[in-house]
């Protein structure tokens, strides 16, 4: 006997088989709609999804006219910094010196680590964003703080302490050795525990040495299955300070490179300012852009060419990047991306768009066969929307004439408002009051 979730949830449900791809609506491929079904959940995991009523035997969840979806994935996104989100009047560079470097020292208080932790947690399931790839701080409890949290809530969760031993400011610098012996005791007691993966976390080129860097290769190399995470080439005064700090590499993202730190489970954010000899980097490492348009908009740090990125073959996830970004949303991220490549004369379906914040992620992190798509075996992370918010949301979807029209505008009007519940692992970890 498992005493574990077991039921039939019932809606409008949509994922994934495969990329759209860039296809116009009406040629897109891998579109799995399925309205009016029951989404059969056992012992945590998807066992099914079927037209049919089920059977006495199943637990009933009726969500009918609802629209029901995998968990969103935000590949990208910096639990300490709901303390700084919408911050006035910086790029990059002045934006951290400002606001976020101050804000992620108050996290060496466990207290603050803490209660920082489980605020950021409960927002993101509020927001239908059921696994995520994480930033804390440099200090250890901020990221034994956000393991704890999310073990407590089933998630599946990637991060780790970040490192900076350079150009960063008294209370947020490490030591190559120290955080050595941090990240390894960190490993040895997170990673692969339950669902949670350990993240060697280099904030970025600028704040770390070379030997940090070789440092986190090493012990990335030494413990399969951890991944790496950090940022790149997001705006052109960062790129401008690495191009002198590392006058040896032929780019930023080469930085990396140099140090063994590329490979497939390399989560790097922006890209906004990459070449095509980097993107070619990008798909032979496996490593994936955590694109993150609302952030990339919000600091004007510039426009992401996703097509020039999948022209050469790399991979290319969603993220929320709050708090550069303003929203914790994907859906309203993924409407700010829809926006970043109108500005770059591309069109982005609501397909495509869906498809990267769910099975796209979860197929570049190497995590397809958990999470993402209602694959029978995968855990029941779900998110159960409403296709409308506000009456005037009632009369624009109400007017679509086709799934895609409905998607698209429920996309772009759309944000965590119309969330009703979320499943994580088939246990409702978030229901609208
Ligand atoms: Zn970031």
């Amino acid at each position: 006997m498992t005493t574990e979730p077991c039921f039939a949830l019932r809606g409008d449900l949509l994922d994934f088989t495969a990329d759209p791809g860039f296809a116009a609506p009406a040629g897109a491929q891998g579109v799995r709609y399925r309205p009016d079904h029951w989404l059969l959940v056992e012992g945590g995991r998807v066992a099914g999804v079927q037209a049919a009523e089920p059977d006495a035997g199943w637990t009933r969840v009726d969500h009918r006219g609802c629209l029901v979806m995998p968990g969103f994935v935000d590949t990208h996104v910096h639990s300490p910094q709901l303390d700084v989100i919408a911050s006035f009047g910086t790029e990059l560079l002045e934006w951290l010196n400002t606001y976020t470097f101050p804000a992620e020292r108050r996290y060496v208080d466990p207290q603050v680590a803490v209660a920082g932790a489980e605020r950021f947690l409960d927002a993101l399931l509020a927001h239908g964003t059921t696994s995520a790839v994480v930033f804390p701080t440099v200090h250890k409890v901020s990221v034994e703080a956000l393991f704890a949290g999310a073990e407590r809530r089933g998630m599946r969760l990637v991060a780790g302490k970040v490192l900076m031993d350079r150009h960063a400011p008294d209370g947020l610098r490490d030591d190559v050795h120290q955080a050595e012996r941090d990240c390894l005791d960190l490993i040895q007691r997170w990673h692969g525990r339950g669902r949670l993966a350990y993240a060697l976390t280099v904030r970025f080129a600028p704040t770390s040495t070379s030997a940090q860097m070789n440092m986190a290769a090493a012990l990335m190399a030494a413990h399969p299955g951890t991944y790496m995470q950090t940022h790149v080439a997001e705006n052109r005064d960062e790129v401008r300070w690495v191009a002198e700090l590392f006058p040896q590499a032929r780019s930023y993202l080469d930085v990396y490179q140099r140090h063994g730190l590329l490979n497939e489970r390399a989560v790097l954010a922006h890209g906004v300012w990459l070449d095509d000899e980097d993107r070619v980097l990008l798909r032979e490492s496996g490593a994936q852009i955590a694109h993150s348009p609302s952030s990339n908009l919000f600091l004007g740090s510039g426009l992401f060419d996703w097509l020039g990125a999948e022209g050469q073959g790399a991979n290319v996830t969603l993220a929320t990047d709050v708090g550069g970004g303003t929203s914790l949303s994907m859906i309203r991220t993924l409407a700010d991306a829809y926006k970043v490549q109108a500005l770059r004369g591309v069109k982005l379906t609501a397909y495509k768009a869906l498809y990267g914040a769910t099975r796209g992620a979860a197929r570049a992190l190497h995590l397809a066969d958990e999470i993402g798509s209602f694959d029978t075996g995968c855990h029941a992370d779900v998110a159960v929307w409403d296709w409308a918010a506000t009456p005037l949301m009632q009369h624009r979807v109400d007017l679509a004439e086709t799934l895609h029209e409905r998607l698209f505008a429920w996309m772009t009007l759309g944000d965590e408002r119309l969330l009703r519940a979320a499943y994580v692992a088939g246990t409702q970890r978030y229901r609208r009051a």
